[in-house]
This record gives C-alpha cells, sequence and structure tokens, in this order.
C-alpha cells in the first residue's frame, strides 16, 4: 500500500495556498463559491460539511442531456441515423436513389427516403467516398463479422486502381450495391462486387453534423464545465449498491463522471475493497508504482502533528506518467472528528480554471500551455525503487489546438530541472501565480463522510485537503485507488449497446 504519500507529500512544502481557500457561506446556505482571504473555520453547521444532504438519488436528479436547440434546415431528424433511431426502429429507410458523382466519380451518392413517410419527408442526399466504400467492403473475403475487424488485404490494395463502374439499390432500397472495375491480378480480376446495409451506411455518414454526433454519442461526450458557484448544481449522489448491482446506475455514474469531471458515492461498505470492487465493476485498477490500491492514513499519535494537521496542496496525482491514471476513486473509511472542520476535501474543475486563464489572460494561457515541465517522482515503494520524469505543461491541450485534454499541477512533484530558455522562467511563473489564484477562486470544500465513494477525473479535476489535527483519536482513514479512461469509456459503450439491443428486442 501506499503509505503516507500524501502526508509526506505536504510535508515537503508545508506553506501551501490551500490555506487560502475559503468557503463563503451564503444567505441561502447553499453557495459552495470559494474565495481568497483569511482562513475560515467551517462550523459544523455550515451546510458545507454535507453537500449533498437534500438531493435525492441520483435516478432522479440526473441532468438530462443537453438537448440541441439550433434551429434546421433539414426537416428530417437531427440525430445521426444510427443507434438512437435505426436501432429504436423509430425509421426505415430506403434507398431510392444511388449514382456516381457527376461532379466527382471518386464519389458516390446515395439518397434515402424515410421509408414509413415517404410523402412527407423529403428525400436526403449522402456522399461517400469510393475508395472508402471498397476499404469497407463488407463481404467475408473483406471482412471478419465475428471480430469486428477488417480482413482485406492491404498488401494488395491498389488505391490506384480502385473505382466503381456501377452502383444501385438493391433489395427495394434496404442495401447498396457496389460494383469494381477488374483488378489487374488476383482473385479480382473480373470484378469485386460489394452490399452495404442502408443502416450501415447512415451511421457512417460523412455529413459533418453526423460525425459530430457520432463523435459525441460514442467516443467522448463533450464535458460541463462548471466554476465554484455552481457546483451545487453539477455534484450527484449515487447509491453504492445501485451503481454495483445495477447498470443503469454504472452508466448515469460513468456519464455524470465524464460530463462533471466529479461525482459522489454514496453508502459503501467501511472496509478497505470497496475501491477495487468498483473498479472492476467497470473494468480493472490502474496499477501505478504505489500498488493497486493505495491506503492514505496518518500514523497514530505521531509526534508530527504539526506536520500531520498541514494542509495539502490541490493538485493532479501522478503528473509524472506519460500514461497519467485517469480517474480518482476516495473512499473515506474513517474521517476526520476535528471539530474545526479540518480533514475537508477541495476540489475544482481544472478545465474551468484553465478556460478562465484562456479567456481572461490569453497570453499566460500560451505560456502554460505550450512549456514543458519536468514532472518527477522519486523514491520507493512495495513495487521497488522508482524515478520517473514526464514532461509536460500545466494545460494541455489536444491536437485540434483548442480543446482541453490533461490539466498537470502538483507542487511538489514538479521538478527543479526547469528546461526552458532562461528568459521564458519568470514569465511562465507569472502565469503559473495567476492560475493558481484563480484555482483558488474556483474551488470548493466539502467533507466526506465514511462510507463515501469521491469519483473525479485527473485529467481534469484539480483537489486537496484542508489541515487537520491527528490524535489517536481523530485519524482519517482513506482507501484510493485509479481507473483508466480507456476502461470507462469502453464500459459505457458496452453498456449503451446493451440498453439499446435491450430496446430493440423488447
Ligand atoms: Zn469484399
Amino acid at each position: 500500500a501506499r503509505r503516507l504519500v500524501v502526508t509526506s507529500a505536504a510535508v515537503k512544502a508545508p506553506h501551501n495556498g490551500v490555506s487560502e481557500v475559503v468557503v463563503s457561506s451564503t444567505p441561502n446556505g447553499r453557495s459552495f463559491a470559494a474565495r481568497s482571504g483569511t482562513v475560515q473555520k467551517a462550523s459544523s453547521s455550515s451546510p458545507l460539511a454535507a453537500p449533498n444532504n437534500h438531493r435525492p438519488s441520483p435516478k432522479f436528479t440526473a441532468v438530462p442531456p443537453a438537448e440541441d436547440t439550433g434551429r434546421r434546415e433539414d426537416p428530417l431528424p437531427s440525430r445521426p441515423v444510427s443507434a438512437s433511431s435505426s436501432a429504436a426502429g423509430r425509421h426505415r429507410w430506403l434507398i431510392s436513389k444511388a449514382s456516381l458523382s457527376n461532379d466527382d466519380p471518386s464519389r458516390v451518392v446515395v439518397v434515402v427516403l424515410d421509408g414509413d413517410d415517404e410523402a412527407a419527408a423529403p428525400a436526403r442526399r449522402y456522399e461517400f467516398p469510393a475508395i472508402w466504400l471498397r476499404d469497407n467492403c463488407q463481404c467475408e473475403a473483406c471482412f471478419h463479422a465475428g471480430s469486428v475487424s477488417r480482413v482485406l488485404n492491404w498488401e494488395q490494395f491498389d488505391v490506384e486502381h480502385v473505382q466503381a463502374v456501377a452502383v444501385q439499390p438493391i433489395d427495394g432500397g434496404h442495401a447498396l450495391e457496389v460494383l469494381w472495375k477488374g483488378e489487374e491480378n488476383g482473385e479480382n480480376a473480373a470484378g469485386h462486387r460489394s452490399v452495404y446495409a442502408v443502416e450501415w451506411l447512415l451511421e457512417r455518414s460523412f455529413r459533418p453534423e453526423d460525425s459530430k454526433a457520432y463523435l459525441e454519442e460514442w467516443y467522448r461526450p463533450t464535458p460541463e464545465l462548471w466554476g465554484a458557484a455552481r457546483f451545487h448544481e453539477v455534484i450527484q449522489d449515487f447509491s453504492y449498491a445501485d451503481v454495483l448491482h445495477d447498470d443503469d446506475a454504472l452508466r448515469q455514474w460513468i456519464e455524470a463522471l465524464i460530463r462533471y469531471g466529479v461525482v459522489m458515492i454514496k453508502g459503501a461498505p467501511l472496509t478497505e475493497h470497496e475501491c477495487r470492487r468498483l473498479a472492476n465493476r467497470v473494468g480493472f485498477i490502474r496499477k501505478t508504482h504505489y500498488g493497486e490500491e493505495f491506503i492514505v492514513k496518518a500514523k497514530e499519535g505521531t509526534s508530527n502533528v504539526a506536520y500531520l494537521s498541514t494542509p495539502l496542496q490541490m493538485h493532479t496525482d501522478l503528473p509524472y506518467y506519460e500514461y497519467k491514471p485517469g480517474c480518482n476513486l476516495l473512499h473515506c473509511l474513517v474521517q476526520s472528528t476535528d471539530a474545526s472542520g479540518g480533514g475537508a476535501n477541495l476540489i475544482a474543475d481544472g478545465f474551468y480554471v484553465a478556460e478562465r486563464v484562456r479567456r481572461e489572460h490569453p497570453d499566460q494561457f500560451r505560456l502554460l500551455s505550450e512549456t514543458l515541465v519536468n514532472w518527477t517522482d522519486i523514491g520507493e515503494d512495495e513495487g521497488g525503487k522508482f524515478h520517473s520524469i514526464y514532461r509536460a505543461p500545466v494545460i494541455c491541450i489536444g491536437r485540434d489546438g483548442e480543446r482541453l485534454e490533461r490539466i498537470n499541477h502538483s507542487v511538489p512533484q514538479r521538478g527543479s530541472h526547469f528546461c526552458v530558455p532562461i528568459e521564458q522562467a519568470e514569465r511562465w511563473y507569472r502565469a503559473m501565480h495567476r492560475f493558481v489564484r484563480i484555482l483558488h477562486e474556483e474551488a470548493v470544500q466539502f467533507r466526506t463522510a465514511p462510507g463515501d465513494i469521491l469519483t473525479f477525473s485527473n485529467v481534469r479535476a484539480i483537489h486537496g485537503r484542508t489541515g487537520y489535527r491527528d490524535t489517536v483519536q481523530n485519524t482519517r482513514h482513506l482507501v484510493g485507488a485509479y481507473l483508466d479512461w480507456d476502461e470507462i469509456y469502453s464500459k459505457l459503450r458496452v453498456l449503451k449497446t446493451a440498453a439499446k439491443l435491450t430496446t430493440t428486442t423488447e
């Protein structure tokens, strides 16, 4: 188990910014807004101590997915014909016409009608690249259905030679047939024939809005960012038993985790194995050099009370991993009974913080998103000695040059080697100072109770802990584990597919 990692991190940097985070209690008693200033102690009657007291079970509070209310020219469904409509069997799409494009013979044009309502619905036109159709031929020689894999021999695939010579709707419009020009050698000298079901084609539409909808539903749903003032609207509670035993609850928890980056699970048994059970429900624990499950527990009655009461600065875990663990599961077994309210969790939406920096201080945003920082961790744990280094900016942007992908922030694990041109160093520090100030403005504070599992994205959320007084009678005890986003997204798709199949067969 990971011993006192958190504490030792705090020991390395006893003076940190967390003590400047103050949660203000507003008249309506529901605000979690935080601001900088002098330290205020949260009273036991503070709404912060139990932010979810009045929230019913998540099944009933889940925020419905945002509907696209944009005006549409096209009277047909804005959703891709994919999943939602075809699997639910609401529409029966039929190909009324197929041809090679007059403008560009390398494209195949398909016109479809709503087979259930041909009179009312106008025809809809789709274009597909012929080369893509040939590459995705669904015949047994080209595609292995059992493994959902292309088996076309690409070593003999002659891109220059591919040419559709005839296309037509077949099977009453339920499928498209494409005949290909004969190949110079091999078994396709006489020309290959491909057949595509209309649903299959429409689910793979090249229309930009359809691609976008597909990515939103099946790749990665867009997160919804939140500042401190909105935390009470986005935080949802789920029942541990529901998530463990009910697939709908599991799916809703994952969806909330993707959307908001932090979700509370309540009512877990007080054993050290619940994070593992929860992780196994999704996939498997992501192991790190600290092992699989780690224990955050201060030593009882240590003489270093001062160290143990030290706040833990806000941070993301393990920034020194290129493939950083994606999601934290933090199970509270024993909470500090410190009457001054110590041992509270702090959390902020790092993406929201980054967006504020981008909007308010674009030059500093650029510095934070372009300057490579050396993240390091050197030590020894059960898995042996380690010496990790990974270089990445504090704000990592995706390949599209805009979308936020990952936040790295950990004062103890930011290495002292700073490999930048010397004239850039101070400017970077000013930008970092800005980032941390905004981070503390947008941080919220609450205290988990025994049985709570706080789940949050380690690439998005930034978390910490207020100081607390640890004594023999007051021993805080948490167990943590990580999950990777690849497994979480994968599980979500499996659950969605199963739910759609159920709908179809009902
Ligand atoms: Zn084929």
